[in-house]
């Protein structure tokens, strides 16, 4: 059955780089990816599968059923691109100004549209039912995938795979983690509420900038003495704003960052530890102060299992020449939302573009993938979704 999937993703893969070099021409941002969602869905009306569009949004699922009975595997693509000026110089540059796919999310589309017109040819060999989930708005918290699930795209769905294509690994390698891979990623605003005053007369004013000064390194005990030193965390101070004249004590001073971890529990001993340190500071300098801890996505944490199992698949795929354990990556992905929901697990396919020097990393203004590794995707993700109804 593989060699008959294997191909028939061969004999299409020239399909696949026009539809991803037609998406890369033709970007969309987070949330109004109108156009990019009506050519999925017709890719697979003209084909007679079954899809449904507007799913939480922009989202479109497809469903092959097999004919034979087994469980239902999701597969996930994200479609939508960023706002970014493409600099890159190929004939399948962006057309739209300031918007580029500069994450790879064009290549998703296509592995993931011709590995479903794959397997629905061998439909009538098939055992279980296929759920193509087509997500818009991953980039941009809240993000696609929430407002997907609760539109009932993971009804009935018992495991779930994703891969992101990673331009900073070679082609032919696919990196795998069992537990968090990718980091909860949230934003921090504070403000810092003195009183302004002469430059000259100190001790009439309440300083807001050595108040906020004092907070930002006050901070930084957060990661290096309340965080348990065997969990993993950043606390970023990336914005302190208070502007005045020469010879003006700052009235107000506002700071803007963003915490990554990897554990709940720690998130919100951070989110807690954060309010502690501002109150302490203030109230040292006699300030006042607001604190808005805004949540993005939780971190992506794979299942064991299904880890495992996605390892053991990457054997009958040539291609993957090299299968390693990544460290976990402190960008955030907004496929924790499904893991969260059914077990599965989400990894990396190398996708390093040959030629210049290793190629540039993801949302680069030059950034591009090695359209090989869609192949390498489709044929993995492919073997995953065929091999998991055998699996125990
Ligand atoms: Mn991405």
């Amino acid at each position: 059955m593989l060699d008959k999937l294997f191909s028939k993703l061969e004999a299409s893969y020239e399909d696949m780089v026009a539809i991803r070099r037609y998406l890369h021409q033709h970007p969309e941002l987070s949330f109004q990816e109108d156009e990019t969602a009506k050519y999925i869905q017709s890719f697979y009306e003209k084909l007679n599968i079954e899809v449904k569009g507007n799913v939480g949004g922009n989202g479109v699922v497809a469903r092959v059923y097999g004919c034979k009975p087994g469980k239902t595997v999701a597969l996930r693509a994200d479609f939508d691109a960023l706002p970014i000026q493409d600099e890159k110089d190929v004939p399948y540059k962006s057309l739209v100004p300031g918007v580029m796919h500069a994450c790879g999310h064009d290549g998703h589309t296509a592995t993931l549209l011709l590995l479903a017109k794959a397997l629905n040819e061998l439909k009538d060999e098939l055992e279980g039912t296929y759920v193509f989930i087509h997500q818009h708005a991953e980039e941009y918290a809240p993000g696609g995938a929430k407002p997907m699930i609760e539109d009932g795209c993971l009804d009935g769905v018992n495991v779930i795979f994703g891969t992101h294509l990673w331009a900073g690994e070679p082609t032919g390698t696919i990196q795998y983690r069992t537990g968090p891979i990718m980091a909860a990623a949230d934003r921090f605003e504070i403000e810092i509420q003195g009183q302004g005053g002469h430059g000259a007369q100190p001790h009439k004013t309440k300083d807001a900038i050595v108040t906020a000064s004092q907070l930002v390194v006050n901070l930084q005990q957060i990661v290096s003495r309340r965080v348990n030193p065997v969990e993993s965390a950043v606390v970023t101070v990336a914005s302190f704003t208070a502007q005045n004249a020469f010879n003006v004590i700052a009235d107000k001073a506002k700071l803007v960052g963003t915490v990554r971890t990897f554990n709940e529990e720690v998130r919100t001993f951070i989110e807690e530890e954060i309010e502690r340190m501002i109150h302490g500071t203030c109230y040292t300098s006699n300030c006042t102060y607001s604190y808005d801890f805004v949540r993005g996505y939780p971190a992506v944490v794979n299942h064991a299992k299904e880890t495992e199992f996605l390892i053991a698949c990457t054997e009958d795929v040539a291609e993957v020449k090299t299968i390693e354990e990544t460290e976990p990556q402190m960008g955030g992905e907004d496929f924790a939302y499904y893991l969260e929901k059914v077990p599965g697990t989400f990894f990396f396919t190398g996708a390093k573009p040959l030629g210049n020097a290793g190629g540039y990393p993801h949302h680069h203004p030059k950034f591009d993938i090695d359209e090989n590794a869609m192949l390498i995707a489709a044929k993995t993700l492919g073997t995953a979704a065929i091999k998991i109804h055998g699996a125990g």
